[in-house]
């Protein structure tokens, strides 16, 4: 019989298992993230002797079995990977891990705000996790260079037994006596939890049981051969080209629990400088933005770190969702890493770059059924845009602007409708601006829509960077006078219609002749006096704004205008002006109660004249 080693880990040790209980506590389920990584890599390594051509495999399937007892308190963990020697036992599982954790004692001890899974991780206590749950831990293991099987035992006051009696086949099994805090891991749909939570994706198939039951809990009870809980080639390892629509949706669905097919996504696959495989959705917008939370699961090698890590996306694409295998994070990546990481912010940038150039590529490729997605894009698009300029530069031509008519453009189709005059006119509300925009597009202008703020703030950026000038409909009527016309000012028109201005004041009265003969008079209020007052409007809500004068403009060459000019309403003419007026701020702006009353009454009177 060999003889037993028996070891006890100097004074410090005694130190170690509180500290690692203290500082993981919230976490503690991550032990069993921790025990099944350590198992999958260990099969991963001995998968990579094999190809390399160290190890010749027997055709037994790699697999995981977490089986768990309760009568016998005992969780286990077993894999069929590349196993240890004693002398590697003693190295990696009694020293290494251990002066690690003297590491962690002399740095960490007293600062509060540290955070536990990233030290763990990073000290490589993985392993010693497992005494959040237990207060005793074996491991049994064989390597898989044939020696003996190694036979660990070690307990929570930090002594260890080594012996060579064990029998195991190729392989480790950790057994982890569970503590009374441990308990709760001891059902199976708990462990089932966990393990969906952070082993779905794990590149070797893991198999849940209960030994009391000596059934696969996996399978829910049915008889058929046991499936793993897990799926080790997650659709992200797989070719784009070898993917259909529907399992990037079902993927979608299974991951994020979504049942809105996602608007589009994207396959990513960087290798250098980055090196990271991932899928990004686009998800539908939900009238109660409930989606404006994206969610991006970051993965290490196929194991689930963490979610909603606000720094691998830019702010402003936060409502993206999708999945990130990064193998050049740690696997314990803590908040403030993430904050300071330059391979994060790089990992950032490269994301937004090229969802911009998803869309820009969507919109030259297929542009039908991006025209189809737009309205679900537009504000995300436009608002990351809007935030930062190199996202602009490279979406721009996937960036659409919407016509009076519904039909959409890009900004240089826009740009190119510009003309020489670099103007634009736009429209803020359909209803509201309807007469306008006819009058506009009769003369064959375009009419853009720009029916948020958002959109108000997108052509504004636009004029920034594309050197064109958004003017609104209701701001200008350079476009709608006949050319060809010379217009004349007719002084009694001037004095009739300038007695209506308000409180006291003169109206601002114009003449100019329009193309269209129908429309008697429009008010207008400059772009900039109006963008000034929707600005003070919006910084300061409170105080009591300057109303913007709005300059009335007679359209001489309406018969209504031209009647009135050659006084031929006779005693009529005031009447007849004050209506022109009302007319033209009613299709100016939403009448206020007293002026809907006027008009109200003034129409009726009208109407009775006409008997
Ligand atoms: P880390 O995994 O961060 O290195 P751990 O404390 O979890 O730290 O494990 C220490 C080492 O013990 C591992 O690097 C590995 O060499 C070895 N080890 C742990 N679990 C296993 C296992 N199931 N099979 C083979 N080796 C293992």
């Amino acid at each position: 019989m060999e003889e037993k080693k028996k070891g006890g880990i100097s004074v410090e040790t005694e130190h170690i298992f509180p500290i690692i209980k203290k500082w993981l506590y919230s976490e503690k389920e991550i032990f069993l993230r921790e025990i099944v990584s350590n198992a999958s890599d260990a099969v991963t390594k001995l998968r990579r002797l094999a190809s390399l051509g160290k190890y010749e495999a027997d055709g037994v399937p790699y697999r995981i079995d977490v089986s768990f007892s309760r009568s016998l308190k005992t969780l286990t963990v077993t894999d069929n990977g590349i196993g240890m020697t004693e002398e590697e036992l003693e190295k990696y599982i009694c020293n290494m891990a251990l002066s690690g954790a003297l590491e962690f004692i002399q740095k960490y001890e007293g600062e509060k705000e540290a955070e536990g899974s990233g030290i763990i991780g990073h000290f490589g206590l993985g392993f010693y996790s497992a005494f959040m749950v237990a207060d005793t831990v074996e491991v049994v293991t064989a390597s898989y260079e044939g020696t003996p099987a190694v036979h660990f035992t070690c307990t929570e006051d930090g002594s260890y037994e080594i012996d060579g009696e064990a029998t195991h086949s190729r392989g480790t099994s950790v057994i982890m006596h569970l503590n009374e805090d441990g308990e709760e891991y001891l059902e199976g749909a708990k462990l089932r939890e966990i393990l969906d939570k952070y082993c779905a994706f794990m590149p070797v198939e893991i198999f849940l049981t209960d030994e009391d039951k000596e059934e696969d809990a996996s399978s829910d009870g049915e008889k058929s051969a046991p499936a793993p809980i897990n799926d080790i080639t997650p659709l992200w390892q797989k070719k784009a080209s070898e993917i259909t629509d529907e399992e990037y949706n079902e993927f979608y669905t299974k991951v994020f629990r979504e049942y809105s097919e996602p608007i589009f996504h994207l396959h990513l696959n960087a290798d250098y400088p980055l090196c990271f495989k991932g899928i990004i959705y686009f998800p539908k917008l939900k009238e109660n933005y409930e989606s404006l939370e994206g969610k991006v699961k970051l993965f290490y090698n196929q194991v689930f770190v963490a979610e909603n890590i606000k720094e691998v996306l830019p702010e402003y694409l936060l409502m993206l969702r999708g999945v990130l295998d990064c193998p050049e994070l740690p696997l314990n990546v803590s908040r403030s890493y993430l904050q300071n990481s330059a391979y994060v912010a790089k990992l950032s940038r490269y994301i937004a770059k090229k969802v911009a150039d998803k869309l820009a590529k969507m919109a030259k490729n297929e542009r039908e059924h991006y025209e189809e997605i737009w309205k679900d894009v537009k504000t995300f698009a436009e608002y990351a845009a809007v935030c930062e300029k190199s996202f602009y530069d490279q979406a721009k031509d996937g960036l659409l602007l919407t016509l009076s008519d519904g039909k959409r453009v890009t900004v240089s189709e826009a740009v190119e409708a510009a003309g020489e005059k670099k103007t634009l006119y736009y429209a803020t509300d359909a209803v509201l601006q309807a007469q306008y925009i006819s009058m506009y597009t009769a003369r064959g202008a375009t009419v853009f829509v720009a029916d948020s703020l958002l959109d108000e703030r997108f052509f504004q950026m636009l004029e920034q960077y594309e050197s064109v000038k958004f003017i609104r409909v209701d701001a200008d009527t350079d476009a709608l006078r006949d050319g060809d016309a010379t217009e004349e000012r007719n002084e009694h028109l001037d004095e009739l219609f300038k007695a209506f201005g308000k409180e006291g004041k003169e109206l601002s009265v114009k003449q100019e002749c329009f193309a269209d003969t129908t429309v008697p008079a429009v008010l207008t209020v400059s772009e900039e006096s109006r963008r000034m007052e929707e600005m003070m409007r919006m910084y300061a809500p409170d105080m009591p704004s300057m109303p913007t004068e709005a300059t009335l403009i007679l359209n001489t060459a309406s018969p209504v205008i031209k009647g009135l000019a050659d006084g031929r309403f006779g005693d009529k003419e005031k009447e007849v002006a004050k209506y022109v007026c009302s007319l033209a701020l009613l299709s100016h702006r939403a009448l206020d109660a007293e002026e809907m009353k006027e008009f109200l009454s003034d129409s009726y009177a009208l109407l009775s004249g006409l008997l």
